[in-house]
């Protein structure tokens, strides 16, 4: 007898699932020329090969090995056969009145990750994601609502820029500030610094001269504070560091950024004070997230600025955005500024993060929840509507 067929349990695999074939995005050099010698690629042009393919895949963005002209044809067929150049598959992009654009990208298993451009008066930053989900909660993080699902690996952190550029059509222009693509900040989803490894390997190729060709200091990391691996950051990736802050207490800052019970400001501020290269014109950024009444006082602003007193830094206050069920407020204009004033006459720079993209819910602390949350309400509509 045949087993009856339910028609929603089945998963239809994804064809990136299925195509064995590796991907070329996201390895390293060394990678690279040890996947071409596999294939039978003679040890004295391995390096030229990597070079020319390298050339191809992260300056000129191409995605596919016939538009790699400068290779014989039977070098091209050759790699047509054993690997693949695929990019995650844009599954919506939305663009604010403000022209920050928003994509939601499915990479392998079927998952799906957003990454946010917002375009500034003399930059352009990409907000690039290093987790699906979050392990941390951080109770006003959204994304701290979201279970882990997986870490992702170099080839998604680092495909996220290509596919950006093939968006804004930046292939093959100048490193500089004339790039649309100018700064990538690693704000997106998850933890950046519980992925390290994935995280480095992808900056490492992000930062390559012969590829995409961004600066270390055009590339800052966001954590919460995983302080043995600030450390590993400082060393292996070099690039700026933010720090998510949020509260100028361990009591307050135990619940507001729960691995503070694991490593406490005292410990956190010492990783910060090590880390690498620091000067005035390589500050540590302290994200400040403004909460109605529970972090943002004068006392707070005060006590803030002893705290990381010696430390060359700007603190970057992020007005709370909000999310349906959210447990805070965010705290008034008034506050903001007040709290902004102390900061800054204590010598520190103390932007107030504009929001933006909030018609398509692209501010911090929003990703991926607004998407998961429509397709909830749509699902809901179609029963509702029995459609
Ligand atoms: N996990 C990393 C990076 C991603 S979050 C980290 O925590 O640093 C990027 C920034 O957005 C962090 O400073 C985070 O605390 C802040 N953030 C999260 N939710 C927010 C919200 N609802 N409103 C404002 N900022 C938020
Ligand atoms: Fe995770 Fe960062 Fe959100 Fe905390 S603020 S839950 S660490 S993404």
């Amino acid at each position: 007898m045949t087993a009856p067929i339910t028609p929603d349990v089945i998963t239809i695999p994804r064809k990136q699932d299925l195509d064995a074939k590796p991907n070329l995005i996201g390895l390293s050099r060394d990678a690279l020329k040890a996947a071409f010698a596999e294939i039978g690629t003679p040890e004295k042009q391995l390096k030229m090969r990597v070079n020319q393919v390298w050339g191809w895949i992260y300056q000129k963005g191409v995605t596919s090995f016939d538009d790699m002209t400068n290779l014989s044809k039977d070098f091209r067929t050759n790699l047509a056969e054993n690997f693949q150049i695929t990019r995650p598959e844009i599954v919506t992009r939305q663009i604010s009145n403000d022209g920050t654009r928003k994509y939601l990208l499915r990479v392998a298993g079927g998952h799906e990750v957003e990454v946010v451009y917002i375009p500034e008066t003399n930059r352009g930053t990409l907000c690039i994601s290093s987790q699906i989900g979050c392990t941390l909660t951080c109770p006003f993080c959204h994304t701290g609502t979201q279970k882990l699902v997986r870490n992702l690996t170099a080839g998604e952190i680092v495909s996220q820029i290509l596919v950006a550029r093939d968006d804004l059509e930046e292939w093959g222009k100048p490193a500089g500030d004339k790039r649309l693509i100018s700064n990538i900040v690693l704000m997106g989803m998850g933890e950046p610094l519980y992925n390290t490894d994935n995280v480095r390997d992808a900056m490492l190729i992000a930062m390559d001269n012969e590829g995409i060709s961004l600066s270390r200091r055009r590339i800052t990391l966001s954590t919460s504070g995983v302080v043995p691996e600030i450390i590993r950051a400082g060393a292996e990736i070099g690039c700026m560091l933010a720090i998510s802050f949020h509260a100028t207490t361990d009591d307050v800052r135990d619940k507001l950024v729960p691995i503070n019970r694991k490593h406490k400001i005292a410990e956190l501020l010492q990783a910060c004070r090590d880390y690498p290269r620091l000067s005035n014109s390589e500050r540590i950024t302290f994200e400040y997230v403004m909460l109605d009444g529970v972090n943002d006082s004068d006392a707070d602003a005060r006590r803030l600025v002893k705290l990381i007193s010696g430390i060359p830094a700007k603190i970057n206050l992020i007005p709370f955005n909000p999310w349906p069920g959210s447990p805070y407020k965010r705290s008034n204009w008034d506050r903001i500024e007040a709290f902004a004033d102390i900061v800054n006459e204590a010598g520190y720079a103390s932007p107030i993060r504009t929001p933006r993209g909030e018609d398509i819910m692209a501010a911090c602390g929003q990703l991926k929840s607004a998407t998961e949350r429509q397709r909830k309400s749509a699902k809901k509509i179609a029963q509702e509507t029995g459609t």
